[in-house]
């Protein structure tokens, strides 16, 4: 038995002062307010010193850390990004990879989680192939020009198995159906998100059983086919369907994402439908001028924006910096609403009896104290 006590433990409804959890194994066996409860005499006594403890962070779209990728050193990658708070990621290989770095990701990827050794790693999220190549970066190197061919996409949604959580789509693609049937036919789990695409609502209702239920990054790589006067995208489309879940990458200078747009993003779903990701990519390629002094996005080979050089802990500051949440609402679309839309809400994405003890202390700037994973307090 453990037990944090001296914390501000971060609940979905509000903040508890001056609180302990209790922990069985890797399990939350109880949360309460320091004066009504009684801490057994054989705890092991965590002192949290006053931090914010909360839900550990979910970043379900995340590429590579420095100098390791999510895909091809999986492990690493996962510690990495552990020592920011993340305690469940999805691993997601390049955007625009081709066929067989694709192929050899997912191998590599379902590897590593087999090894036991990237506990973190809950799946995979594949952002394409089948997206459409207009939009996003590196758009003049895309291997997917050629379209959506049966053996092809066989293969992969084979490879990638029960391993997926999942699959980016752009629906306006000819063969997205029979794609999206066989992913779920292989996966019925599995999840679709609407991004790099400009498909019309018509088109993405069309999805029919396999219908988005998250969008990739909102506001960046999409586009509104001809209309009259205003065109209506994906990001429109999940602006006005409650249902669906946005992804949100908020930057320190708000270039993503203008920080009026993530206020207008966040009145309009409402704090329990944005999920913050980091979209983190490392290349090697040089900041464009026009940047100069930013430090957390990432640049294609022609200086467009590919993702970005955020970790969790820097987007909840962020988020707090653009718009008018505070630190509950932070880890609600850094944890909770992202462990949902995955379906692991059972388990992860909450400080509640039962859930597994997947903690993150933090101070009042996000900056990461210590980070609990399965019960087990990390050493980095
Ligand atoms: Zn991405």
């Amino acid at each position: 038995m453990k037990a944090i006590i001296n914390a501000n433990i971060v609940l979905t409804n509000g903040i508890l002062w001056d609180g302990v959890i209790l922990i069985e194994n890797d399990k939350i066996k109880e949360v309460k307010a320091q004066r009504d409860i009684k801490i057994p005499d054989s705890a092991e006594i965590i002192d949290a010193c006053g931090a914010y403890v909360g839900p550990g962070f979910v970043d379900i779209h995340v590429h590579n850390g420095i100098g390791f990728s999510t895909s091809y050193d999986t492990i690493e990658a996962s510690k990495y990004f552990l020592k920011h708070g993340e305690t469940s990621i999805l691993a997601t290989p390049s955007y625009g990879m081709n066929f067989d770095a694709l192929m050899k990701a997912f191998r590599s990827i379902k590897e590593a989680m087999d090894s036991g050794e990237a506990k973190s790693v809950k799946g995979i999220y594949s952002e394409g192939p089948y997206t459409n190549p207009k939009y996003g970066s590196h758009a003049d190197l895309n291997p997917w020009r050629h379209g959506i061919k049966e053996e092809e996409y066989k293969a992969i949604v084979d490879e990638a198995g029960e391993y997926i959580n999942v699959w980016t789509i752009a629906p306006e693609l000819a063969g997205i159906h029979e794609f999206a049937k066989y992913a779920r036919k292989v996966n019925p789990n599995v999840k679709f998100a609407l991004g790099h695409s400009e498909a019309t609502p018509a088109q993405i209702r069309a999805m029919g059983n396999c219908l988005p239920k998250i969008l990739t990054h909102a506001m960046c790589a999409t586009g509104r086919q001809k209309a009259f006067v205003l065109g209506f995208g994906p990001d429109e489309y999940c602006f006005k369907e409650p249902d669906m879940y946005a992804e949100l990458i908020s930057d320190s200078f708000g270039i993503h994402v203008h920080p009026e747009m993530q206020q207008l993003l966040l009145h309009t779903k409402g704090l329990d439908k944005v999920i913050l990701i980091t979209d983190c990519t490392y290349y090697e390629n040089p900041i464009p001028e026009k940047y100069t002094g930013v430090t957390d996005l990432n640049f294609d080979h022609q200086g467009h924006i590919a993702g970005s050089k955020l970790t969790m802990d820097m987007a909840c500051r962020n988020i707090m910096t653009h718009t008018n949440c505070g630190i509950a609402q932070a880890f609600k679309m850094a944890s909770t609403n992202p462990a949902k839309a995955l379906g692991l809400d059972e388990e992860i994405g909450s400080i509640d009896v039962g859930k597994t003890a997947d903690l993150v202390f933090v101070d009042d700037k996000f900056n990461v104290k210590n980070v609990m994973l399965g019960g087990e307090i990390q050493t980095f």
